[in-house]
């Protein structure tokens, strides 16, 4: 068996999973999850952070709708139970904390959206369920929250203008990029809030590294359209899919958990995956800190 049946293959077998997560995010569309939103700066004032490198969702001050966190956090675990047979006994684990409230839905979608990493791991050992479950599930539980929020932080904005690769609403990395086949450009894709940008293709999205002795392209066996951009500076890399669907109509989140080999690849060759659970900048004001710490992080890679 080789990588190209592997992604093809769990591309087939992901398609009902991926049909159900596109209902349950439709029907998070329609509710309203928030009973305060984030704070929304003015126009003028939203294009200057971007031009700045701030992301935009701060969670200060936002309320959610409990009813609707609950329900959600339920349908979402039946998605699961559904499609990830071989975790069943973990999936009534998480099933059972819920109901018997030792963790409250919107207790930890608040947390996500704080992007409170460490207690949320916290959380997570104590309860004692599984790490890379727990954060699919709360990941994919906060997104309709996340989603809300950034059509909300950006409705006013005409063209997103931003250069960081980073998400620029919630600040999160990407966690797949888009190449169109035709034209070649490279769009990034959140995962966290389905945000989607324009980003350098010759740029590592992690360092801002440009130089292309530093950036390389592995390639599954034969297989041009699933590949991986890895970068030798900080040892991140992205996953990528060449395609001529037009990001607005590309299936992402199906691509993400189809193209899981492409992770299991990079890791082999000693690239870091980057937590889906917190940001490197917990702060979206903190510009200055924020570049620094993004050039400490480099340094400390590639010395240690
Ligand atoms: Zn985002
Ligand atoms: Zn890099």
């Amino acid at each position: 068996m080789n990588e190209i049946n592997t992604i093809e293959g769990n591309l087939k077998l992901l398609e009902p999973l991926a049909l159900d997560l596109n209902k349950y995010f439709n029907k998070g569309r329609t509710l309203t999850l928030f009973k305060r939103l984030p704070l929304c700066d003015e126009t003028a004032n939203t294009t200057q952070r971007l031009l700045d490198g701030s992301y935009l969702l701060s969670p200060c001050g936002i309320e959610l709708d409990n009813n609707e966190c609950n329900s959600l956090a339920l349908e979402l675990i039946d998605i699961l139970k559904l499609h990830l047979i071989d975790r069943t006994d973990e999936i009534a684990a998480i099933n059972n904390l819920l109901i018997n409230e030792q963790i409250i839905s919107h207790d930890i979608v608040l947390k996500a959206l704080k992007n409170e990493g460490n207690e949320i791991r916290k959380q997570i050992s104590h309860a004692n369920i599984s790490e890379d479950l727990f954060t699919f599930y709360l990941v994919y539980l906060t997104r309709p929250f996340r989603e809300q929020a950034a059509n909300f932080l950006t409705e006013k904005i005409d063209k997103l203008n931003w250069q960081y690769g980073y998400c620029p609403v919630c600040g999160h990395w990407p966690a797949l990029g888009h190449i169109n086949s035709e034209g070649g450009e490279r769009t990034l894709w959140c995962l966290c809030c389905d945000t989607k940008w324009k980003f350098k293709r010759t740029q590592c999205a992690f360092c801002l590294n440009e130089n292309h002795e530093f950036l390389e392209i592995i390639n599954p066996v034969n297989e041009e359209s699933f590949r991986i951009q890895v970068c030798k500076k900080c040892k991140r890399y992205l996953k990528e899919v060449r395609s001529n669907v037009e990001v607005k109509n590309f299936p992402f989140d199906k691509m993400y958990l189809g193209t899981i080999p492409l992770d299991m690849i990079a890791e082999k060759e000693g690239y870091i995956q980057e937590s889906i659970l917190t940001v490197r900048y917990d702060n979206p004001d903190g510009n200055e800190l924020l570049m620094y710490r993004q050039k400490a992080t480099k340094e400390k890679i590639i010395f240690n």
